[in-house]
C-alpha cells in the first residue's frame, strides 16, 4: 500500500523555519452525508482520521450531526510536521429536495458563491466508481458549465516563478482533471492479478484508488498535498484574506 502521504517534499516549498515548527493546513469537505467525505480524507492522508462509525458507538438511529466539526491532527513525515485541520460539514445538502438530485445545485451554487472569495474551491465528483466513463465525462462538463455560468471562482494552480516546462505541463495536466473524479477507500483489496491495493471490489473487477486510469485521486492528492499545498495556503492567507478585508471595509462604508 502507499506508505506515505507526500507532504514531506514541502521543504522545497516552505521556509526552513516553518518546517521545524510544523505548518498548518486546513481542508473543509462539503457535501451531503453519505457522499464519501470522511473516506476521502482518510484516503488522502492514508490514515483512519475518521474511525468507522460502529467503532465510535453511534447507532443508526442517532441523529445526524448537522453542525460543523473540526478535527485537528498532527502528522509527521520525514521530520516534517503537518498540523492538519479538517473541517467536516456533515449533512450539507441533506435538506435539499432529493427529487432533484443531482440538480440540488441551487444551494451548492449559493454556497460556493459565498465561499469563493474566502477559500480555494476545488470541486470533486465523489464515488466516481458508481458511474460509467461517459457519465463522468458528461458530469464534468456540466459542472464546469455551471461554474462558468454562475461565475464561480475555483482554484487555479499557478506556476509562477517557474520556467521549467515539465512542471508547467504537469500542472496543466492536473488542472485538466478538474473537477476531480474520485474514488475513496481506506481498505486493502486484492486485484485479479494478485496485487494488494487500496480500492473497491466489484463482481467484474477492482477499482483502484491509486491508479490514474481508474480515477483522478492521484492527481487531486498531488495538487493538494505534494505540489501545491504551499500555494494553496499562501493564496488563502494573502489574497483571499485581503478580499475578505476589503469586502468588510466596503461594507463598513470606507
Ligand atoms: P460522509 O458521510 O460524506 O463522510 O461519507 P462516508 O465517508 O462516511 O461514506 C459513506 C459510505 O460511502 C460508506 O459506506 C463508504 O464506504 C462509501 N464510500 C465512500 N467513498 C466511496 C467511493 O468512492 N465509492 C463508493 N462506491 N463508495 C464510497
Ligand atoms: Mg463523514
Amino acid at each position: 500500500l502507499q506508505g506515505y502521504v507526500g507532504f514531506a517534499n514541502l521543504p522545497n516549498q516552505v521556509h526552513r523555519k516553518s518546517v521545524k515548527k510544523g505548518f498548518n493546513f486546513t481542508i473543509m469537505v462539503v457535501g451531503e452525508s453519505g457522499l464519501g467525505k470522511s473516506t476521502l480524507v482518510n484516503t488522502l492522508f492514508n490514515a483512519p482520521l475518521y474511525p468507522p462509525k460502529d467503532h465510535v458507538g453511534l447507532s443508526e438511529e442517532s441523529p445526524k450531526t448537522v453542525g460543523i466539526q473540526v478535527l485537528n491532527t498532527d502528522i509527521e513525515e520525514n521530520g516534517v510536521r503537518l498540523k492538519l485541520n479538517v473541517v467536516d460539514t456533515p449533512g450539507f445538502g441533506d435538506f435539499i429536495n432529493n427529487e432533484e438530485r443531482p440538480l440540488a445545485q441551487g444551494a451548492y451554487i449559493e454556497f460556493m458563491k459565498r465561499l469563493h472569495n474566502k477559500v480555494n474551491l476545488i470541486p470533486v465528483i465523489a464515488k466516481s466508481d458508481t458511474m460509467t466513463n461517459e457519465e463522468v465525462a458528461a458530469f464534468k462538463e456540466r459542472i464546469l458549465l455551471d461554474i462558468a455560468h454562475h461565475k464561480i471562482k475555483i482554484y487555479h494552480a499557478q506556476h509562477y516563478d517557474c520556467d521549467d516546462q515539465e512542471t508547467i505541463n504537469e500542472t496543466k495536466d492536473v488542472m485538466s482533471k478538474i473537477p476531480f473524479a474520485i474514488v475513496g477507500s481506506d481498505k486493502a483489496v486484492e486485484t485479479s492479478d494478485g496485487r494488494v491495493v487500496r480500492g473497491r471490489s466489484y463482481p467484474w473487477g477492482t477499482i483502484e484508488v491509486d491508479n490514474e486510469e481508474h480515477c483522478d485521486f492521484v492527481k487531486l492528492r498531488q495538487m493538494l498535498i505534494r505540489t501545491h499545498m504551499e500555494e494553496l495556503r499562501e493564496f488563502t492567507n494573502d489574497i483571499q484574506y485581503e478580499n475578505y478585508r476589503t469586502e468588510k471595509l466596503v461594507g463598513l462604508g470606507y
